[in-house]
């Protein structure tokens, strides 16, 4: 049996080992997952020890997905914009670092939501590692714009020098969040204020009519975030989406099939 894991520490709340079990029974695919602790000082070695066994892959969560990016022997062009590794392949190549964060978020968008990121005006809050791994896949989809809040404004800006050229004229900028100005079709959190009950303080214009509002953190009652946002009149999503969709399109790297994510996605929220 081909056998996967995920890496973090802590690693106990991880939800992985469920999904793709449920990604494996729904598409039949023989493989065992389980959840790993790597030491905080030990994660290259837990890798190998995991290789050495016969793991054909691995999911890599906090605090090792900066380490996941340097050990990797070769990067995807996802992984290398992200700057971080969430997936790892196990091939006669080497290891290879994939990032599916983004294209997890993106999907759960444009799939789940139901939203076209094309042409829209998209607002990021954050430029963590969580943002950074977003703004490619965001820009794949041609929104009208693309805007960087963050507290420390230096980061975002570096966010937007580093993707200028991959984004249309006028497209991309940075600000803090006091002086986003306009309104935006989709506002995505990617701060970790959520964590903390904090709220990026950002004018309650910047909702357009009918936008979406996104945070990437995700509980069983909503974020702070989400509940100002539905004050000023946004749809909500909060990152439950995401973590299912960053699964499936770890599964399909790994085993060349798209397991479906909609009737999942509702049973984990039941379990919240
Ligand atoms: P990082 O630590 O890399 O970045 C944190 C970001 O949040 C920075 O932009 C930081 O700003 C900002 N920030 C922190 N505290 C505050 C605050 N009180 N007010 C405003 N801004 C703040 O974290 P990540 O990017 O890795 O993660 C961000 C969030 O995304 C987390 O909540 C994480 O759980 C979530 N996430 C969800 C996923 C999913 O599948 N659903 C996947 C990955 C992440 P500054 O630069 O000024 O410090």
């Amino acid at each position: 049996m081909d056998r996967y894991c995920v890496f973090g520490n802590p690693i106990a709340h991880s939800k992985s080992p469920e999904i793709h079990a449920a990604f494996a029974a729904q598409t039949g695919q023989q493989l065992s997952y389980e959840k790993l602790l790597a030491p905080l000082d030990g994660f290259a070695a837990a890798v190998q020890a995991f290789i050495a066994a016969g793991g054909k892959g691995a999911n890599v969560t906090v605090p090792f997905k900066l380490e996941a990016h340097a050990l990797a022997d070769a990067l995807t062009v996802r992984a290398q914009a992200a700057g971080a590794v969430n997936t790892l392949v196990f091939s006669e190549q080497g290891i290879i670092g994939d990032n599916t964060d983004g294209a997890g978020l993106v999907n759960d968008i444009v799939r789940n939501a139901g939203v076209a990121i094309a042409g829209k005006r998209v607002l990021l809050l954050g430029a963590g590692g969580a943002a950074r791994g977003v703004v490619l896949p965001l820009l794949e989809h041609r929104p009208a714009a693309l805007a960087i809040a963050n507290r420390t404004v230096a980061t975002a800006e570096a966010l937007v020098q580093q993707f200028a050229a991959l984004a249309g004229e006028g497209v991309l900028s940075a600000c803090g969040f006091a002086e986003v100005q306009g309104k935006y079709d989709i506002v995505i959190n990617a701060t970790s204020a959520s964590l903390s009950a904090e709220l990026p303080p950002l004018p309650p214009s910047a909702f357009a009519p009918g936008a979406l509002a996104l945070d990437m953190m995700y509980g069983k009652e909503p974020t702070v975030f989400l509940r100002f946002a539905a004050t000023h009149g946004a749809a909500t999503r909060d990152g439950l989406g995401m973590l299912v969709e960053q699964a499936a399109e770890a599964f399909e790297v790994w085993r060349g099939l798209r397991p479906a994510t909609t009737d999942l996605l509702q049973q984990l929220r039941t379990k919240l």
